[in-house]
């Protein structure tokens, strides 16, 4: 078998294959716009392009496409083949600039929010240099924004593009402010998103037209062992998990994705997956390949792997850790605490910068996760709460309380902390009291948001941050810009941030409803429990403000984007709530009554041979299941009423709100009686798999 090192990156259009194809002078200016955003003439775009089609049709490409990213939040792509007719019935592979940096899909269906009138419904796609083109199914495949044609942006890329040069600019300047000379030519964003999935028998996956349709169970009686004893968690990998695991590294290591650590998850059947964090834009392009590829790789194996933040109930849900932090060209993490006090001075002003922005924007990082899968997971007791908060660690707390008040911060040896003047302590490097609870958690030299849900794309959550993050140096920017002496005011800064928006900080155990009660009540945080609640805030003309400021989004695209989000949450719920009124009629009553009716005869044949025969069992048995019947049927019945009596679909906001109070509710009590039903009913009748089968079926 071919060494890793040699296959790695095979499939991606990178720099070893750039150096290869691509004439020097070409390969520079390239260069010059992935690293420093320079613009790009079309005549490089030819021979690039040019080049790009060689590479791929050296290994076996006929067809190219653009792909992209739109908002119904899964990659989008439509092939071209590269063929060019030359008279004679003779053909060339060609493959232009132009085609390579700008496409037109016919995409007319994709969610614009109303952005998009149909009359004028082909929105474009443009080359994003900074992200490798690479080689799926025999298709090269072209990274790309995607807009409309009045320029706003109809994807999740286009703004994250957009809010890392906001970060960009405005940490520039603050750096720029502690040294003038710096060789710091711009920063980036890091990310490293861990991802959870549950893996299932394909063959039971295709009995339940729940997780066919909807990605996960709308039914399912508790099993006897669930992940009580904690038996999963970094236990054994099974052989067929394990063939599947190594198969998907390969894979995306020929894409170039940084695949690094797999383990088992706390739920049965749950695991994860980490790569090495890399830009923020290139992370978020290979973590959706990643879960694409997941799901493809798993039906070779016999399994199909679930996305979905909430696939089983009363069984933990799956998320995404998204892992960010803040890097220079030069390859010095900006969150990372320094030796010197010049550095920590830094440091602590890029932690205050995010604290800040977690403090203001608090409902712009609830809003990023928000989602109707998503909303099982958060606030239940396996995820973080709805409420955001951050920590920060005892020590690196102590420090800051310490800076605010301008007291002692180690008792023992009474020096007073003057930022820029004193060596600070050596900050925490590990952090040893990992608290597992916080939605946002320092974690060394990078933060932890745990909220995102399993199946979200990450765009949103790093477009939110790294914009929020820029507003924060903006305005440090500023004042210090326009400060007589720098020290000063830097040190009365930071206090002043501290004391402003330290009630965001909190390291105890997130989980505990006394925290919520604090949170909300003493802390005045917010608690966005679902997504309705949570969207109603992204309008809010702080945000708008934000975002315009920075160039992140328009008002228009933000509009568009409320309508879309909760558009989709609509449509979800009112799927699953289809489906479980299918499901209901088709398969659980009819089974329900087939079993109490088999009870029955045995009853009647036992009275029939002799009076004497106790029959007790079959009476309460059928009557009990007899009476669980009947509560279905009104259930269902109420389930109905809640879909069809919805307001108009004209209001996006009024239907949201409908579904979570009335759909909701009238799903969660149809499936209490269903899976008290389950419960009672001989498995041979049952008609689909249960949670026993489905999580501890794998070998
Ligand atoms: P932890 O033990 O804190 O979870 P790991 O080293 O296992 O840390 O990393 C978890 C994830 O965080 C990985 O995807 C990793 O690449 C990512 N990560 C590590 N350092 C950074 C950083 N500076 N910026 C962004 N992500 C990072
Ligand atoms: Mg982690």
């Amino acid at each position: 078998m071919a060494l890793v090192t040699e296959y790695f990156g095979s499939l991606a259009f990178d720099e070893t294959a750039m150096k290869k194809y691509l004439p020097r002078e070409t390969y520079d200016s390239l260069k010059k716009t992935i690293d420093e955003g320079k613009h790009l003439e079309i005549e490089i775009a030819n021979v690039v392009a040019s080049a790009m089609k060689d590479w791929a049709i050296s290994k076996g490409c006929t067809h190219y496409t653009h792909w992209f990213q739109p908002l119904t939040g899964i990659t989008a792509e439509k092939h071209d083949s590269f063929i060019s007719p030359v008279g004679d019935g003779k053909i060339i592979m060609e493959f232009s600039g132009k085609e390579l940096v700008r496409g037109e899909p016919d995409a007319s269906s994709f969610p614009s929010g109303g952005l998009r009138a149909t009359f004028e419904a082909r929105g474009y796609t443009a080359w994003d240099p900074t992200s490798y083109a690479f080689i799926k199914d025999k298709t090269l495949c072209i990274p790309t924004a995607f807009c409309s044609y009045g320029g706003e942006a109809l994807d999740k890329k286009t703004p994250l593009l957009r809010s890392m040069e906001a970060i960009n600019v405005q940490a520039m300047r603050i750096l720029k402010l502690f040294d003038p000379n710096t060789d710091v030519a711009c920063i980036r964003t890091s990310v490293g998103p861990e991802q959870e999935y549950f893996l299932v028998p394909k063959e039971m996956y295709d009995q339940r037209r729940d997780l066919i349709f909807t990605g996960r169970t709308l039914f399912g009686a508790k099993p006897p062992k669930g992940q009580e004893l904690e038996d999963h968690y970094f236990g054994t990998i099974k052989p067929q998990v394990d063939a599947f695991m190594k198969e998907l590294d390969e894979e995306l290591w020929k894409l170039g994705i940084l695949a690094k650590t797999e383990h088992n998850e706390a739920a049965p059947s749950q695991h994860e997956l980490a790569p090495i964090y890399t830009q923020a834009n290139i992370a978020t392009d290979h973590n959706q390949l990643t879960m694409e590829i997941m799901q493809k790789v798993a039906k070779r194996h016999g399994l199909v792997c679930l996305l979905h933040e909430k696939p089983f109930a009363g069984v933990s849900g799956s998320g995404k850790h998204n892992n960010w932090s803040i890097t220079t060209n030069t390859g010095v993490n900006l969150l990372k605490p320094g030796k010197t006090p010049y550095d920590n001075a830094q440091f602590l002003l890029f932690l205050c910068a995010v604290i800040k922005a977690v403090d203001e924007y608090q409902d712009l990082i609830r809003i990023s996760a928000a989602t109707a899968g998503n909303d099982h997971r958060l606030g239940a007791d396996e995820a973080p709460p709805a409420v955001i908060s951050m920590f920060l660690g005892d020590e690196l707390s102590a420090i800051i309380t310490a800076l605010e008040t301008n007291t002692h911060y180690d008792p023992m040896e009474k020096t007073q902390l003057q930022l820029g003047v004193d060596v600070l302590p050596p900050l925490p490097k590990d952090n040893t009291d990992r608290n597992r609870t916080s939605p946002f958690a320092f974690t060394g030299n990078k933060f932890e948001f745990r909220m995102v849900g399993a199946s979200n794309s990450i765009g949103d959550c790093n477009t939110f941050l790294n914009t929020a993050v820029a507003e924060s140096l903006r305005q440090f920017a500023d004042i210090l810009e326009g400060a007589d002496d720098f020290k000063t005011a830097l040190n009365k800064l930071i206090r002043e941030t501290i004391k402003r928006h330290k009630r965001i900080i909190f390291n105890g155990n997130s989980y505990d409803d006394a925290w919520i009660k604090e949170a909300t009540e003493e802390r005045g945080l917010l608690n966005l429990k679902t997504t309705p609640e949570a969207l109603g805030e992204f309008l809010a003309p702080k945000n708008i403000k934000l975002f315009t400021t920075h160039h992140v989004y328009t008002k228009t695209e933000m509009k568009s984007r409320y309508e879309i989000t909760l558009g989709n949450y609509c449509k979800t719920i009112r799927i699953e709530a289809n489906v479980m009124v299918d499901m209901v009629y088709k398969e659980i009553l009819p089974a329900v009554t087939s079993y109490v009716k088999e009870i029955c005869e045995a009853g009647n044949a036992k009275k029939a041979l002799s009076v004497s025969i106790p029959a007790f069992y079959e009476e309460t048995m059928a009557s009990r299941l007899g009476k669980i019947g009947s509560d279905i049927f009104e259930r269902v019945a109420a389930l109905e009423d809640a879909i069809h009596n919805s307001p108009s679909k004209g209001d996006v906001t009024a239907l949201a709100f409908h579904i979570k109070d009335k759909v909701i509710p009238a799903m969660k009590t149809l499936r209490a009686s269903c899976d008290e039903a389950e419960y009672l009913t001989a498995e041979k009748y049952w008609p689909y798999p249960t949670y026993a089968s489905l999580l501890f079926g794998l070998q």
